[in-house]
């Protein structure tokens, strides 16, 4: 298949590379993420909407690197908690917290709290170096545990139960969790218009200059 058009993810998370890559990979896109290229400059997630961050950080990327890029942003909000961690689920538990650091105080967070209730919430933005980006977003509803379970995933996954299937999300496999996640669904909508994204890229990237050498003119 001839993948003309490349988009770059902007994470350097392999939990989420490993689950937008995979759900990208039958369409005529070439995926690369950060680890592709060299040192990029750091890009302060300082939004305070899910929306403002993904496309901080897409469009930020798409003027460094001079290609398209798709930015996820993404986080855990929780009724009890008045919406926390929310866009702070990253760095809930401090800089160099861990999962299971973040895990541990959102468990903490809700001791003795009856209500459980919780959303996994994504925002995918997808921007080119000048700026236009498109923007998807989804949900998915769930309970927060009273404890961990499971090893797959990543972040939250052990503490994020998910009613219809009985288990956490740390308890299911890679595509079973695509199948009903925040992201896996934000990238079904991305799926089913990924023809009129690549007419649209194509649209509104930028054409190449090219400079005449004098050695050429002559
Ligand atoms: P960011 O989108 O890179 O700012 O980080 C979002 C944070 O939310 C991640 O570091 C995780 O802690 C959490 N998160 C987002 N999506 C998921 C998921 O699918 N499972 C578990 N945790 C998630």
């Amino acid at each position: 298949m001839n993948k003309s058009v490349t988009i770059v993810v902007a994470t350097r998370n392999k939990g989420k590379i490993e689950e937008i890559t995979r759900l990208l990979e039958p369409f005529p896109v070439n995926i690369k993420n950060l680890d592709d290229f060299g040192p990029i400059p750091e890009i302060v997630e300082d939004g305070n909407t899910f929306e403002e961050n993904a496309y901080k950080k897409a469009s930020m990327t798409a003027r460094f690197l001079g290609m398209p890029v798709l930015a996820d942003d993404s986080g855990l909000v929780v009724e009890a908690l008045d919406g926390a961690p929310g866009v702070h689920s990253a760095r809930y538990a401090g800089e160099d917290a861990t999962d299971e650091d973040r895990c541990k105080k959102l468990l903490e967070e809700m001791t003795g709290v009856e209500n459980r209730n919780a959303a996994f919430k994504c925002v995918i933005s997808i921007a080119t170096p000048p700026g236009p980006a498109l923007t998807y977003e989804a949900d998915c509803k769930g309970l927060i545990t009273e404890e961990p379970s499971g090893e797959n995933g990543f972040g939250y996954d052990p503490v994020f139960y998910y009613p219809d299937l009985k288990k956490t999300f740390a308890e299911i496999s890679i595509d079973e969790k695509s199948s009903v996640s925040h992201r896996g669904k934000a990238l079904k909508e991305i799926q089913e218009e990924i023809d009129k994204i690549i007419t649209w890229l194509r649209q509104n990237m930028p054409v190449q200059e090219r400079f005449e050498c004098q050695r050429d003119r002559q």
